[in-house]
């Protein structure tokens, strides 16, 4: 992908050679096929008729099926569900080049968008395509670099397969390892930081004998950390202000980066630092839980628990990377397994049939403290969870219509977090209750199939998760409920599932929703 004149036929073609696998020029099959020059399509049947073509011939091009090299037309990914299918089934590479050059490339050519247009028109078409050349997976810039060599780099890069969250100018990649230490500081080192700030907690920093701050020494690259007490309970003020002393006295810049290596705790603590200091700076998540890897490593949420409830104080500012070292699962306790089966099990229900069945042909062999062997079945499954996530984000990074269903389950469990005062439950178990509750009321208002919640309940048991909770605890909690973020007026936008992988939102009243908090 690119701009006319970055060169994406002519790498296109070398890529392709290197590979030995076929290549297609988008523009010149669909010359081929209508047996008119691009300049002539445009001129006798107009942009629109272009962009149809563009589309079918693209689609049956991938229908294909069989690996093989594609330039695409400038424009193709402006078309933002076509570009989203290219970021779903392929690997997206953009070739940038300054408007100086792509002024010398494209000189005598026939383009259609720029014939009789000023100069100044090039700028214009970059800047207004800019957002969507940069959903891609690599990115490589063309100026002053010979054709073969972007061919290599490219080459070279495809073994990495990252996943894609595609968000415009915010767009960033998640990248998996299984005990590459250098994957983190590789990717640290292409935002070329001015300054690194290092947050983790103790349990992490005992748990990798600080092999991750460690990692980062190879860098180069003024560095310090903060080490935080561990536990749900420090979600809270106090250790932002730990994080923003730390970072301020070390004389941070705008380009300066937070990493944040942990839970979700460190999560949200690092990226809420981040989204506050300067006004913002960048900041890099290496999630070592796996409610951190399947959930909270995509999206951008950060919040802090207040007294009156839990997450209520936060913003949205989205990671520039996301590093998953699936290794880093094999010293997390049982207990911090399970809770992230729970969150593997809510995305499962709310949006994939399929991961939810293999979730249970599996289930005993991922319950309890991780091994390899249950690694080797489980880092597909992070895989797959963290693509549904970036999916979902993509469509709706503010949590305003799809990305709700994530939410399944959590309007009770934040709720009972709360109320036990962040100790009493891990946040995956009381997400295990709260998805249970979820789906009785669910069934009770007619939508949810009774077979849903047995089918989950079951698995969750299987998963090592309790499925009750005292019915005093739970009435309880209800206060809290009342204080949820998503609370507007007298209702909240539920999601409630209407079969195993499926699910949609309506609003309820609260009323409705307290049944959830009563147990016959
Ligand atoms: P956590 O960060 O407290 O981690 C759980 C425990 O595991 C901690 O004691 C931690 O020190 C330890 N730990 C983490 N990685 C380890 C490792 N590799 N080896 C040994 N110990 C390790 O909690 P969590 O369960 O990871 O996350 C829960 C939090 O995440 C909640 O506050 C929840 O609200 C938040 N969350 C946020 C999002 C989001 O989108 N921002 C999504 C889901 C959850």
């Amino acid at each position: 992908s690119g701009f006319m004149g970055a060169g994406k036929t002519t790498v296109g073609r070398r890529l392709a050679a290197r590979l030995e696998r076929p290549f297609f020029d988008l523009d010149e099959v669909i010359e081929k096929e209508s047996g008119l020059a691009l300049e002539e399509f445009f001129r006798s049947k107009g942009e629109a008729a272009f962009r149809d073509a563009e589309r079918t011939t693209l689609r049956r091009l991938l229908a294909d099926n069989q690996t093989s090299v594609i330039a695409l037309g400038g424009g193709t990914v402006t078309n933002r569900a076509l570009r989203h299918e290219l970021v779903d089934r392929t690997t997206i590479v953009t070739l940038t080049a300054e408007a100086r050059t792509i002024e010398t490339r494209v000189k005598g050519t026939k383009r259609p968008l720029l014939n009789d247009a000023p100069p100044s028109r090039i700028g214009e078409l970059l800047s207004a395509r800019s957002a969507a050349y940069n959903e891609a997976h690599l990115t490589i810039s063309t100026d002053d670099r010979e054709p073969d060599d972007v061919a290599d780099v490219i080459a070279q890069s495809l073994s990495r397969d990252p996943v894609l969250v595609a968000l415009g100018e915010k767009s960033y990649l998640v990248d998996f390892t299984q005990g590459d230490e250098n994957v983190l500081p590789d990717r640290i080192a292409a935002l070329l930081p001015s300054k690194i700030v290092y947050v983790s907690d103790s349990n992490l920093e005992r748990a990798t004998e600080s092999a991750l701050f460690e990692s980062l020494a190879a860098l180069a690259i003024e560095s310090t950390e903060v080490i935080l007490p561990h536990g749900e309970k420090q979600k809270s003020v106090v250790n932002v202000q730990a994080i923003w002393d730390v970072a301020l006295g070390f004389g941070i810049d705008r380009e300066s980066i937070i990493v944040a290596a942990g839970g979700g705790v460190i999560g949200d603590l690092g990226g809420f630092a981040a989204a506050t200091l300067l006004r913002g700076i960048r900041y890099v998540y290496a999630p070592t839980s796996l409610v951190a890897m399947v959930d909270s490593s995509v999206g951008g949420k950060t919040a802090l628990h207040h007294t009156a409830g839990k997450n209520l104080v936060g913003v949205f500012h989205q990671p520039s990377s996301v590093v998953v070292d699936y290794a880093r699962l094999l010293t997390l306790p049982a207990r911090e397994v399970a809770s992230g089966l729970s969150e593997l099990v809510k995305l499962a229900l709310v949006d994939d049939e399929e991961l939810f069945t293999l979730l249970e042909a599996n289930a005993e062999k991922i319950a309890g403290k991780l091994s390899e062997g249950a690694l080797e079945i489980l880092a597909p499954l992070v895989r797959r969870a963290i693509e549904l996530k970036a999916r979902s984000v993509r469509d709706d990074e503010r949590d305003e219509g799809e990305r709700l269903r994530l939410n399944y389950g959590h309007t009770v469990g934040h709720a009972l977090e709360a109320h036990g005062d962040f100790r009493l439950h891990r946040h995956g178990e009381a997400v295990a209750i709260g998805l249970l509750r979820e789906l009785a009321l669910g069934v009770s208002l007619g939508v949810t199939p009774q077979i849903a919640l047995d089918r989950t309940e079951a698995l969750l048991r299987k998963l090592g998760l309790k499925t009750e909770v005292k019915k005093e605890e739970l009435a309880a909690a209800w206060h809290f409920a009342r204080a949820d973020k998503k609370r507007a007026r007298e209702t909240i936008r539920m999601p409630l599932v209407t079969s195993v992988g499926a699910s949609r939102i309506e609003p309820l009243t609260m009323d409705r929703i307290k049944t959830a908090f009563v147990v016959a």
